[in-house]
C-alpha cells in the first residue's frame, strides 16, 4: 500500500528563494531524516522541536547543506504521520540535491496533494476540508482566502453533520418500523419527518443558492470592454486599473488582440478584457480580433459597452447594442470623453437611448483620461453581479463536487417529500433516505472510498501539500 512509503517533496516554491522547505512524511520519515542529518539524534527528540545540524552524502560524506529540522511526530501533524521539514538554503540546485539525497535514503517523490490526501486517509480532516485546503493555496482575494479558511475549519462540514444527524435519527426509527412491518406500526411521526425534511431542503437550497457566489469568489467575473475603435476602451481599463497597462494609440483599430487584467473590488476579482473594436474587418488580423471580441463577449458575465460620446450618434449606440446580441451579460452603458463633449448634446444621447427605449441598463458618463466617474464606474461593479455585500461568517459553496451532491441530496429530499404526500410505505421512504444520506456523505468523505474519486480530487492540488 502506498500509505507504507515515505513521501518527500519540496513544499515552498520553485525557484531561489531565501530558505526553501523539504518535507518528508511517513513511516521511516524520522529514520531517512536521521540518515543524513548530522546535529542532534532526532528519534530521541521531542515532538514540534527545531534542530540546528548539517545535511550530508552518507555515502561520499560530501556536506550538502547547513539546515533546521522541525520534527513533528505521528499523530500530532499534518499528515498524521511522522514529519521531518528540513528547512535549507534556498538555492534550487541544493534543494534538488536534498530532494534526491532522500530519495536515494529510500523516500519517494510525493504526488500532487498527497500530503493532504494522507491527512484526509488518516482523519485528520474530512474531505470538504481537505479541498479547502486547495482553495486557500490559490485564493486570489481576501475574501476567496476568508471563505477558505472557514471551509478549512468546519465550517461548511459542521452545517452539514447536524443534517446528517438528523436524518440518521429518523432512517434508524423507518427501518426499525421496517422490523415491524406485520404488526403495522408507525414508530416515526410522519409530521415531523416532513417538518425535518423541509427545513433541510431550505438549508440545502440555501448552500445550493450560495455556489454562485461561491463561483465568483473563487473564479472571479470576466468583464468585457467593448465599443468602437478609438472609443476610449483602452484608456478606460487603464483608469479602472489605475495603471499604465493597455497600449493607448489614436490610430483606429491598434489594440488588436485582448488583454486581460486583474481588478479587485470589496473582495471580488474582475477579469477585465479588453478587445479589438467593433466594426467591420478591414484585414485579416483584424477580423481574427473581432471574432475574438465576440467569444470574449459571450463568455463574459459583465459588458461594458463604451462609446465616444462626443462624436457618437444613438443610431450607432443602438446599432453597436443590437450586433452584441446581449444574452445573459449584465451590461453598462459608458459615454466616454465627456470632457470634450456638450452637456446638452449628451443630455439628448441618453434621452434617445435609455429614455427612449426604456433600456434599464446603468449609464455612466465618464472622462476615462481625466478618470472623471472612472471609481464611480469600478465601485458599483459588485452591485452587477451581488445583491449584498459578502458576508464570510456564512457559509458558501464553492466547489463544483459539494453544488452537485447538494444538488443530488435535495432531489432525493424532494422523492421524500413527494412520497411522505402519497403516504408510501416505510421500506421506499428509507430508500430515499439513504440516497439522501449518501449524497450528503460524499461531501464529508464519509461514504467516498473510491481511490479514482479521490485521486482526482487531490491531483488537483501542487507537489509538496
Ligand atoms: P480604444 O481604441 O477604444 O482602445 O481607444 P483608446 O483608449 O486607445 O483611445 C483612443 C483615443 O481617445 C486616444 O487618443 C485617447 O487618449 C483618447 N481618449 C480616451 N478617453 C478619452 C477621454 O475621456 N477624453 C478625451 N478627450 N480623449 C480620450
Amino acid at each position: 500500500m502506498f500509505e507504507d512509503s515515505t513521501i518527500v517533496a519540496l513544499a515552498t516554491p520553485n525557484g531561489v528563494g531565501a530558505i526553501g522547505v523539504v518535507r518528508l512524511s511517513g513511516k521511516n520519515a524520522i529514520s531517512i531524516a536521521e540518515s543524513v542529518f548530522h546535529g542532534k539524534r532526532l528519534s530521541a527528540q521531542k515532538t514540534h522541536t527545531v534542530h540546528l545540524g548539517t545535511l550530508k552524502d552518507p555515502k561520499t560524506n560530501t556536506l550538502i547543506d547547513e539546515v533546521l529540522a522541525t520534527l513533528f511526530k505521528a499523530p500530532k501533524s499534518y499528515t498524521g504521520e511522522d514529519i521531518v521539514e528540513f528547512s535549507c538554503h534556498g538555492s534550487p540546485y541544493v534543494l534538488q540535491q536534498v530532494l534526491t539525497l532522500l530519495i536515494k535514503q529510500g523516500a519517494v517523490l510525493a504526488q500532487p496533494g498527497e500530503f493532504t490526501l494522507r491527512a484526509f486517509l488518516n482523519g485528520k480532516m474530512d474531505l470538504a476540508q481537505a479541498e479547502a485546503v486547495a482553495d486557500l493555496i490559490h485564493a486570489e482575494s481576501e475574501t476567496a482566502h476568508q471563505t477558505a479558511i472557514r471551509q478549512m475549519r468546519g465550517g461548511f462540514s459542521n452545517d452539514l453533520k447536524n443534517l446528517r444527524t438528523q436524518l440518521i435519527d429518523f432512517a434508524a426509527l423507518i427501518e426499525l418500523e421496517n422490523d415491524f412491518s406485520e404488526e403495522d406500526v408507525e414508530f416515526v411521526d410522519r409530521k415531523q419527518l416532513l417538518k425535518l425534511v423541509e427545513e433541510m431542503l431550505k438549508t440545502i437550497q440555501k448552500l445550493i443558492h450560495s455556489f454562485q457566489l461561491g463561483n465568483i469568489l473563487k473564479h472571479g467575473v470576466t468583464v468585457v470592454i467593448a465599443g468602437r475603435p478609438n472609443a476610449g476602451k483602452s484608456t478606460l481599463l487603464n483608469a479602472l486599473l489605475n495603471e499604465e497597462r493597455a497600449i493607448v494609440t489614436n490610430i483606429a483599430g491598434t489594440t488588436r488582440d485582448t488583454i486581460e487584467e486583474k481588478l479587485i473590488v470589496d473582495g471580488i476579482v474582475f477579469r477585465l478584457i479588453d478587445t479589438a473594436g467593433i466594426r467591420e474587418a478591414t484585414d485579416a488580423i483584424e477580423k481574427i480580433g473581432i471574432e475574438k471580441t465576440f467569444e470574449k463577449i459571450h463568455e463574459a458575465s459583465i459588458l461594458i459597452y463604451v462609446f465616444d460620446a462626443s462624436t457618437s450618434s444613438e443610431l450607432e449606440v443602438l446599432e453597436d447594442l443590437q450586433k452584441l446580441k446581449i444574452e445573459n451579460q449584465k451590461v453598462l452603458l459608458v459615454a466616454n470623453k465627456t470632457d470634450i463633449c456638450d452637456e446638452q448634446a449628451l443630455g439628448m444621447l441618453y434621452y434617445s437611448i435609455i429614455e427612449n427605449f426604456s433600456l434599464d441598463y446603468p449609464w455612466f458618463e465618464v472622462s476615462a483620461v481625466n478618470k472623471k466617474q472612472t471609481d464611480e464606474l469600478k465601485e458599483f461593479l459588485p452591485a452587477l453581479i451581488l445583491n449584498d455585500k459578502i458576508n464570510t461568517d456564512q457559509t458558501i459553496v464553492a466547489n463544483t463536487r459539494h453544488h452537485a451532491a447538494l444538488q443530488d441530496c435535495a432531489t432525493h429530499l424532494e422523492t421524500i417529500k413527494e412520497g411522505l404526500a402519497q403516504r408510501i410505505s416505510g421500506d421506499l421512504l428509507a430508500f430515499d433516505i439513504r440516497y439522501a444520506l449518501h449524497a450528503l456523505g460524499t461531501i464529508t468523505g464519509e461514504v467516498l472510498h473510491d481511490r479514482d474519486i479521490l485521486g482526482s480530487i487531490f491531483s488537483k492540488f501542487c507537489i509538496g501539500k
